[in-house]
């Protein structure tokens, strides 16, 4: 069985809807920011706190569980750098709690959720695993702390993990039957379609003065079930003993700017966007794209699905959304 702590959180369930059909799957989460009825049904819900050690033991007690696949975390830089401790408490401390429970029961497998953001503002076009971590956010920190804290213990508990370090998740499941949602919402791709659908008066573009082709800033948007298949193969590579400390970004090795995201959504729904540009937002990098030939060359993984995707399933799910 596997234990998929956050899977109630955006990337956590679609990751559940894949892992259900090749696993027992015990989802743990508390749904300070996930939802319940996101949690694919074939799964075990258990309401309880990562940081919680009674919680913990209690599912560590009641289910064999084999691997640990940890999606709770907080993900916003911006509320990261104005609330800090949030951050150190809920990704470092209670993931320090998780870690603690998972050796206590000899369970040895762990992958973990990590991010581009990390690598701060990179001096490279393509990121790859070798680039240098230098985060400059607490958000940032907060995982590259949990990375730390991986590679030590693997070192003196025997602990196997595979660290991914996500680049800009985005879209949803194909049914539309789960999809992003967050509140407040702060992520680029559904702000465009919440104005699209006329619940936003209209699309800030935070800088149009960067050091870019548009002056707008680019990322690596990766379609949200590339994300989940990423983590399957990475659980394969641990429960067959094929790896036992790996790092791998995940991304599509293509930049878009937040210009080229806007026209991209205004040609999918065959709507125009009322946008507006605005100052910079603090801790933003101009440009954060992914290698991810790493993963490809050791799992056979790559990103299958396009902008034209991510923003047309995207598109189905915020038109209908269900929570
Ligand atoms: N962005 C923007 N307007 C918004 C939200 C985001 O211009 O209302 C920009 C943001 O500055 C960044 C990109 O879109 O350059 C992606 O931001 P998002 O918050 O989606 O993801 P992040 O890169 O912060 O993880």
């Amino acid at each position: 069985m596997i234990l998929v702590v956050g899977g109630a959180g955006y990337i956590g369930s679609h990751l559940v809807k894949e892992l259900v059909e090749k696993e027992d799957v015990v989802v743990l989460d508390n749904l300070s920011t996930g939802h319940r009825e996101a949690v694919d049904k074939r799964a075990i819900f258990v309401k309880g706190d990562l940081g919680n050690e009674d919680d913990l033991q209690m599912v560590f007690r009641s289910y064999p569980i084999k691997a640990v696949m940890h999606f709770a975390a907080y993900s916003l830089v911006g509320e990261s750098v104005i609330d800090p401790l949030k951050y150190y408490e809920n990704n470092v401390a209670s993931t320090l709690t998780l870690l603690k429970v998972m050796i206590k029961f000899k369970v040895k497998n762990f992958i973990f959720s990590s991010t581009a953001a990390t690598y701060g503002i990179p001096d490279v076009e393509l990121i790859d695993e070798e680039s240098k971590t230098a985060p400059i956010n607490p958000y940032g920190h907060s995982k590259l702390m949990v990375e730390q804290m991986l590679a030590d213990f693997s070192k003196s508990y025997g602990l196997n993990y595979v660290v991914l370090r996500y680049f800009n998740a985005a879209g949803a499941h194909q049914s539309a039957a789960i999809g992003e949602s967050h509140d407040p919402e702060t992520h680029l791709i559904p702000i465009i379609l919440q104005q699209l659908l006329g619940t936003r008066e209209k699309i800030s573009v935070f800088g149009s003065d960067y050091d870019t082709a548009d002056g707008t800033c680019i990322r690596d948007y990766i379609h949200v079930t590339d994300l989940a298949q990423a983590h399957i193969l990475a659980l394969e590579a641990l429960l067959s003993g094929e790896k036992s400390t790996e790092t791998y970004n995940l991304g599509n090795g293509l930049g878009y700017s937040v210009k080229e995201v806007i026209e991209t959504c205004e040609r999918v729904t065959g709507i125009k966007a009322n946008v507006e540009m605005a100052e910079r937002r603090a801790g933003d990098p101009a440009r954060l794209v992914a290698s991810s030939q790493k993963i490809y060359t050791e799992l056979g993984w790559k990103a299958e699905r396009s902008l034209e995707k991510i923003i047309a399933d995207a598109w189905n799910w915020h038109q209908n959304q269900l929570y």
